[in-house]
């Protein structure tokens, strides 16, 4: 199969060094599912990681006046170099460990969004430093007041649109590569006479991952986080684990508001639009350990039209 793999922050961790153990395990799961045969490409998040660069941009104008503030789109960009290389070369040394004679590539990726989205004219995504009332209000920002802890300044989450390079990817995959791309959701940019300019905006990664899925006409959308499946009454003593599920039970349960804002409800909604694509298509939210076995299908939630 085809295999779009969306790795969640549990994949990656935050620091240098958090990051680099983790996708060494990341790295041996990946590994596992190219064995039994599968075409991967993998996407993944950079919330923690892309407030960091940001963030140490605008620190770092406070000490030398050289230090300009890095627009977000650009920390997308940085986000993806910096993950990409992580993921690129635990990979690679995986593949080696296990005498496997595939190359990985990871690939710069950009993602339309529409201008009059909805999501530009009420900005939700808190990021970057915890600034006073007065302070933020002096940032020209968007700002809002992050759960108690200060206030920070939001951006727009639009919906992707359309994968630019979706045509590189799939002629990569194509040709036997692995392939890293749409880190981060992708870089947001917006169409304008013909010309695409990046956008302060984040993408969701689960949205975009099955935009990508859709567009290079995947057989799996295999989303990879902390549980190992969509449960029903979360956090209740009646909770369910989801094992098999259709489209339309899915929806049903979705408008039941089973799914959180924020954390499943993106995935489980991500699923529902790649899956209805076709009957063929299977979309599966599992974890990450969990994740060649629900290939078998023995384990994760696993969701067809
Ligand atoms: P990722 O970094 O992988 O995107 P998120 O934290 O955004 O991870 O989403 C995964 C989390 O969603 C789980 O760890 C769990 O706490 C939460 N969650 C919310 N609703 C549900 C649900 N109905 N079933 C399972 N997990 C849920
Ligand atoms: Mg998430």
């Amino acid at each position: 199969m085809k295999i779009v793999i969306a790795l969640g922050g549990n994949a990656l961790g935050s620091s240098v060094a958090e990051q680099k153990g983790n996708a060494t395990l990341t790295a041996k799961k990946i590994v596992e599912i190219i064995k039994q045969g599968h075409d991967v490409i993998i996407s993944h998040g950079n919330g923690p990681q892309v407030g960091l660069i940001n963030l140490a941009f605008s620190e770092g104008k406070k000490v030398n006046p050289k230090v300009e503030d890095m627009p977000f789109s650009e920390c997308g960009a940085m986000s993806q170099g910096y993950i990409g290389y992580h993921l690129q070369n635990a990979i690679s040394n995986e593949l080696a460990l296990n005498n496997i004679n595939k190359k990985v590539v990871t690939l710069i990726t950009q993602v339309e969004v529409a201008k009059d989205d909805p999501a530009f004219l009420d900005p939700t995504k808190p990021i970057g430093s915890f600034y006073s009332k007065e302070e933020a209000l002096k940032l020209g920002y968007p700002v809002k007041e992050d759960a108690g802890r200060g206030y920070r300044r939001v951006i727009a989450s639009p919906k992707p649109v359309k994968i630019i390079e979706s045509e590189q990817i799939a002629s990569l995959v194509n040709a036997g590569f692995i392939v890293i791309a749409c880190g981060g959701g992708g870089i947001p940019v917006i169409s304008s006479d013909g010309k695409l300019s990046g956008i302060d905006a984040v993408i969701d990664k689960d949205f975009a991952s099955s935009k990508l899925a859709d567009q290079i006409d995947a057989d799996c959308l295999l989303i990879l986080t902390a549980v190992d499946n969509a449960l029903i009454n979360f956090g209740m003593p009646n909770e369910q684990k989801l094992v098999k599920a259709t489209v339309d039970e899915m929806e049903k349960y979705n408008l039941e508001g089973h799914f959180k804002a924020g954390s499943m409800k993106p995935k489980v909604e991500a699923s529902i639009d790649f899956a209805k694509g076709g009957k063929s298509r299977i979309a599966i939210i599992t974890s990450i350990e969990k994740a060649s076995e629900a290939l078998q299908g023995l384990s994760g939630t696993t969701i067809r039209l």
